[in-house]
């Protein structure tokens, strides 16, 4: 007899081998191994050009790949249906386009681009207003995305990014241009999020990388470290080519391990 209890899926999320990619003559990321399971929270950090965005349009399946290969959820990238969700760069958005905050959420909903006479459903509406609610901003629905703050647009491109229902949620850069209490609030919802499925999260904000993600990797133009969400100074150094103090002073959670007494060095 065969046994019917199903098996779970060990398919990892993204199974990055090798990867190189060059924008012409230029390498943007070279020899990246990466891989990520499901359900993981992972971080990336780096610095400016070190090639976070590029990693993510690889996963994306946006430029083509020089050599080595990426899929996800077991596919090529761009093949994998509605599996991914994606966040883009804030400053990558026309914030005075005249298009309301609901009209947003639901051109997540196409995904052969919009054409001039296309009509949502009423379904669409009704789960546009539902992932609006999930993210926090359902009153805000008929504001035009130019009375937004920075926080509020930020929730909305969460949401157009949820209408695809992801496996897999790619956020670039969420928490540039939002206050303190929309960090937090943003960080709050992902943790949920991350109950439901896979996260990668480009980010600038290092105190983030400790108390949020399970895992982080940092990228230099290759994988300078890829491991627990705990770094040390070497890492450190090696990813921003000069010493950075990474001490949260006053927060609980901490990028680097702490110093000794005489302040010489890092507990171990
Ligand atoms: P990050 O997101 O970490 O700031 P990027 O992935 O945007 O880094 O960029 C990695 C490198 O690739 C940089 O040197 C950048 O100048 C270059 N680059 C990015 N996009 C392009 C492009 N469209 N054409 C040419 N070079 C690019």
């Amino acid at each position: 007899m065969t046994d019917a209890v199903s098996q779970p899926d060990f398919t990892p999320a993204i199974s990055i081998d090798n990867l190189t990619v060059y924008y012409g003559q230029t390498p943007a990321i070279t020899g990246v191994c990466l891989n990520v399971s499901d359900g993981e929270y992972l971080g990336i950090i780096g610095p400016n050009g070190g090639g976070k965005s590029t990693l993510l349009k690889a996963i994306l399946g946006l430029i083509p790949v020089s050599s080595g290969s990426v899929s996800v959820y077991g596919h090529p990238p761009g093949k994998s249906g509605g599996v991914i969700g994606y966040v883009p760069q804030f400053a990558s958005m026309d914030r005075l386009f005249p298009i309301s905050v609901l009209e947003v959420v639901l051109t997540g909903f196409l995904n052969k681009g919009l054409s001039p006479f296309h009509r949502y459903t009423e379904d669409n509406r009704k789960k546009a207003l539902e992932i609006l609610d999930t993210v926090g901003i359902a009153s805000l629905a008929g504001r035009q995305i130019s009375a937004l703050s920075g926080g509020e647009f930020q929730r909305m491109l969460i949401a157009r990014a949820l209408a695809v229902n992801p496996k897999l949620l790619l956020l670039d850069e969420p928490t540039a241009s939002v206050d303190a209490a929309s960090r937090e609030h943003i960080y709050g919802l992902l943790a949920e999020l991350n109950k439901k499925m896979t996260i990668i999260l480009v980010t600038h904000d290092l105190l983030a990388i400790s108390s949020q993600v399970n895992r982080l990797a940092c990228l230099n133009g290759s994988l300078v470290y890829h491991g627990e969400p705990e770094l040390n100074r070497e890492v450190v150094n090696q990813l921003y080519g000069c010493p950075v103090d990474l001490i949260a002073h006053g927060v609980p959670h901490r990028v680097l391990k702490e110093h000794n007494e005489h302040g010489k060095g890092y507990r171990q």
